[in-house]
């Protein structure tokens, strides 16, 4: 982390997890103990039909909420898609774009993913990109390469005055939902070279005031080593960000002066 320069956000996704309901008794839980968050910034990413209880049901948390995908068109022929500004009229902070889950699931491409980025900046929302390699991709040593062309096409056509609003996400896909974990040098080397791409991209100024999350099995044993690095400025957390005591536990980690 580095407050000097940017925020450090810990964000949850929910995946498909949790009804309305469920939302609202997260919330009314999470509220008797989150801590005053004075040294980060706290997002809970839910799944869209439960956005509206979820602005209401945080309303007095300092808790933005964020959705886990869009799409890019305006409006029009879509059936079953949402756009970026009625997530925006919901009062959606941020949006996931291009988690692993889409992408292997839902065919997203490197293309759809600059296609959402741009729309969810559009609508004054701010994405949070998920880049990341496969177990392959690490063992044959092509991770720097994969993850500078993921950052490269998500940001392609993005001014730099937006990029303050563009939060990264490194993800690596073999840590997922595994239980496995990048080890804490891992994170930093993937995370310092995700800084030193937006940096050939953008110049020093923009590329040190960019958020950029590690995601991947961050729990509240592993959290505080992995946030201690100098590059990593946040967590994207799915597992444990569906239980409210293990939630409260990785923003104190992150919440420290
Ligand atoms: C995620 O879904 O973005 C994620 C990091 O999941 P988990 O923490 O469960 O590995």
């Amino acid at each position: 982390m580095n407050r000097r320069y940017r925020k450090t956000i810990i964000a949850g996704n929910w995946k498909m997890n949790k009804t309305a309901t469920e939302t609202r008794q997260f919330a009314e839980e999470l509220k008797t103990m989150l801590p005053k968050t004075k040294w980060c910034d706290v997002v809970v990413c839910v799944p869209s039909v439960n956005i509206s209880a979820a602005v209401k049901a945080f309303k007095d948390m300092r808790v933005a909420i964020g959705a886990e995908n869009v799409y890019y068109e305006k409006s029009g022929a879509f059936t079953g898609e949402v756009s970026a500004d009625m997530l925006k009229d919901l009062g959606v902070k941020y949006v996931i774009v291009g988690h692993s889950e889409r992408r292997q699931y839902f065919g997203e491409t490197d293309s759809i993913v600059n296609k959402k980025v741009l729309a969810v900046l559009e609508a004054g929302m701010s994405p949070i990109i998920c880049v990341g390699e496969s177990l392959e991709q690490r063992e044959t040593g092509v991770t720097t390469e994969w993850i500078a062309l993921q950052v490269k096409s998500a940001l392609a056509g993005v001014p730099a005055e937006k990029m303050r609003k563009c939060v990264i996400a490194y993800e690596p896909i073999w840590a997922i939902g595994t239980g496995r974990t990048a080890t804490a040098e891992q994170a930093a080397e993937v995370c310092s070279s995700i800084r030193a791409t937006i940096r050939s991209l953008y110049g020093a100024r923009v590329a040190r005031s960019v958020t950029i999350q590690y995601g991947g099995s961050m729990k509240p044993d592993n959290a505080a080593e992995l946030l201690a690095q100098g590059d990593v400025d946040g967590g994207l957390i799915g597992g444990a960000a569906l239980k409210p005591d293990q939630f409260v536990a990785i923003i104190n980690a992150a919440n420290q002066e």
